[in-house]
């Protein structure tokens, strides 16, 4: 089962738009309508409400790769690669970090 990605001129891989370097495949989950997007811009300009960022319970599932579609736990994507097809994620995506993702207090 693999996870579907929205975005605007999504690749196959997952990067779209705004942000599409050769590490550019995670998509995010917005905690409100639970789909996942190559990034917030594209889920602004695809939906009337703006980005959920996810709250990190230890299990929940808050991005997906796009390269082999698996979604990860935060655990999983802060190692900086997917455990299941091993491609590299964008370090820089950590200046966004509050935006997709909600700390437990
Ligand atoms: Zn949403
Ligand atoms: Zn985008
Ligand atoms: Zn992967």
């Amino acid at each position: 089962m693999s996870a579907l990605i929205f975005g605007l001129q999504l690749t196959t891989d997952g990067r779209c738009q705004h942000y599409h370097g050769p590490t550019d495949v995670v998509a995010n989950k917005c905690a409100r309508c639970q789909q996942y997007f190559a990034c917030y811009q594209c889920h602004d300009a695809m939906h009337a409400h703006h980005f959920v960022a996810m709250p990190l319970t230890p299990t929940a599932k808050v991005v997906c790769c796009g390269n082999c579609r698996h979604e990860l736990t935060w655990s999983q994507y802060q190692t900086g690669a997917c455990p299941f097809c091993q491609h590299a994620f964008n370090p820089r995506c950590a200046l966004h970090q509050t935006i997709y993702f909600q700390p437990l207090k």
